[in-house]
């Protein structure tokens, strides 16, 4: 027997203000609406909601509203409404929870814990709108010391570096996990802006190989869509060996988002669910991660810097200095709270680290070993506005990854159920109907708009400290201050609680 399950939410519609014109039926891609011609109105299955807010934003005399159920059990602090639930769930169908976007459970926000200085009388704050103020960086290796050949010649063995206009980038979303449209407002809106999108593991779709010079391709362990061409397309190759939202384990795209053309560009069969296995098969050492750097490099040349994606875990710092001595240009490390299309509930509500514990802990870590200028750092993993890159920056980063900021600016609410493959935002979904509701031309310029926005606050923020270029933030961990922490925590964040002076 199926044990019954509560709805989550309740649509609640006033009758007095709807006008039966069904466009809610229309825009509900989980048919939770319905015209019952006999009475002459609108009902709703509450049951089938998620919660996306698509009919609330369409319905043109603001008819509805969705509100958490209040069909829940005796209240208890302990078994609470959703745990519940989930034991029935899985009582019901013996499967592993899925869920997707990032970890909603109430770990510290370390972010909202942080704050910044500015000046005031001595070193006085620069006006952004007068004065020059340097957001554009580029990512990889630094020369630390100038190297001539016998005929007094600089000796240039520096790999390619990636120039960016402002210190973020997309992170990365596959096709597959997101639109082909989702995809292409990515990829023109990274190009528009100068800095990068990012293919995951999905491939790369034929068509955007023209947006290649802002295009970092990913290397997963599934190996899917990569061949020659593939990687020589790119400004840049990611080898993804972990992710925030699931560390230690595989990628999943449920086989109802593998259409015809996704499975083109991923290489694999058609409606068959692709889990990527959770090692990658050749890689048990950093001296074989160093073989693949290598790899790759040689493939193309030795013309693109080579990215290693890690997720950020207990002993991030010992792993991201193995990986600076690996040959790899930049590390990028995904903290915890760091989305996904899909993942298993318990590996993204219980595992991983905080990425800024885990930023602070390994910038400091490649200085004291001396190898911080071997490579980059990218931060990511629920970086949620202007203020947190240049807390990222400040605690160590060089740039930040974008992901849930940048779907969220594409129309996304946040409903959690991308894995489902119903996104009835045209973002999480391959279903052609509504894949056209996201019209490129839009989205690339809500992102662009986005980060816009972002960069002119990252520039007051900057010049509140009397800082007027990134170079000169990063690692300035003196511009921070802590309010609400431990003494561990402020010790692993290297900075001073707040009213302490230098
Ligand atoms: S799933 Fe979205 S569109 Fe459908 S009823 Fe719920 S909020 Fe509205
Ligand atoms: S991308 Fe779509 S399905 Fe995923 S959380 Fe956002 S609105 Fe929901």
């Amino acid at each position: 027997m199926e044990m019954y399950i509560p709805s989550e939410y309740e649509v609640i519609r006033d009758d007095k203000k709807c006008n039966v014109c069904r466009v809610c039926e229309r825009q509900c891609a989980n048919a939770v609406h319905s015209y019952d011609a006999k009475l002459g109105k609108m009902l709703a299955d509450s049951a089938k909601c998620v919660n996306c807010h698509r009919c609330v934003c369409l319905c043109p005399t603001h008819a509805l509203k969705i509100v958490k159920s209040d069909d829940i059990y005796k209240a208890d602090a302990n078994w609470t409404a959703q745990t519940i639930n989930e034991v029935y769930k899985q009582a019901n169908s013996g499967g592993v929870l899925l869920s997707s976007m990032g970890n909603p459970q109430p770990l510290p926000v370390f972010w909202d814990k942080i704050l910044v200085n500015a000046s005031q009388v001595t070193n006085p704050p620069i006006d952004p709108l007068r004065e020059p103020m340097e957001t554009q960086l580029y990512l990889g290796k630094r020369r630390t010391k100038a190297e001539r050949d016998v005929n007094g010649r600089l000796k240039d063995t520096l790999a390619p570096q990636l120039r960016l206009n402002m210190p973020i980038l997309f992170s990365a979303m596959s096709y597959g996990s997101i639109s082909y449209n989702a995809h292409e407002s990515l990829a023109r809106a990274a190009e528009e802006l100068g800095i990068y999108y990012n293919t995951g593991e999905g491939g790369l779709h034929k068509d955007f190989y023209k947006y290649g010079k802002n295009t970092i391709v990913q290397v997963a362990s599934g190996r899917f869509g990569v061949f020659k061409e593939y990687l020589e397309s790119a400004a840049a190759i990611e080898i993804k060996m972990g992710q925030g939202a699931k560390p230690g384990i595989g990628g999943h795209l449920p086989g109802a988002k593998i259409t015809e053309d996704v499975s083109l560009t991923r290489m694999i069969p058609r409606g068959v669910d692709a889990i990527s296995p959770a090692p990658h098969h050749d890689i048990y050492s950093i001296e074989d991660l160093r073989q693949l750097v290598y790899s790759l490099k040689e493939a193309t040349e030795y013309k693109k810097p080579i990215l290693v994606k890690i997720a950020a875990v207990h002993n991030v710092a010992a792993i991201a200095s193995g990986i600076a001595r690996s040959g790899a240009d930049i590390i990028a490390i995904d903290g915890c709270r760091g989305g996904t299309g899909a993942a298993p509930t318990r590996i993204r509500d219980n595992v991983g680290i905080p990425i800024e514990l885990a930023l602070a802990e390994v910038d400091q870590r490649l200085r004291e070993e001396g190898i911080r200028d071997e490579v980059s750092l990218i931060a990511g993993g629920s970086v949620r506005s202007s203020s947190d890159v240049v807390k990222a920056i400040a605690l160590g980063a060089d740039a930040c990854y974008i992901g849930t900021a940048a779907l969220l600016a594409l129309g996304c609410h946040l409903c959690r159920s991308c894995h489902q493959g119903n996104c009835n935002w045209g973002i999480a979904t391959q279903k052609p109907e509504l894949v056209k509701r996201l019209d490129p031309d839009v989205g690339a310029q809500r992102l662009v708009n986005l980060l816009t926005a972002w960069n002119h606050e990252i520039q007051e923020m900057m010049g509140g400290m009397g800082i007027n270029s990134i170079e000169a933030l990063r690692g300035n961990r003196l511009m921070l201050r802590g309010v609400g922490l431990t003494d561990t925590e402020l010790k692993i964040l290297g900075i001073k609680y707040a009213g302490e002076s230098l």
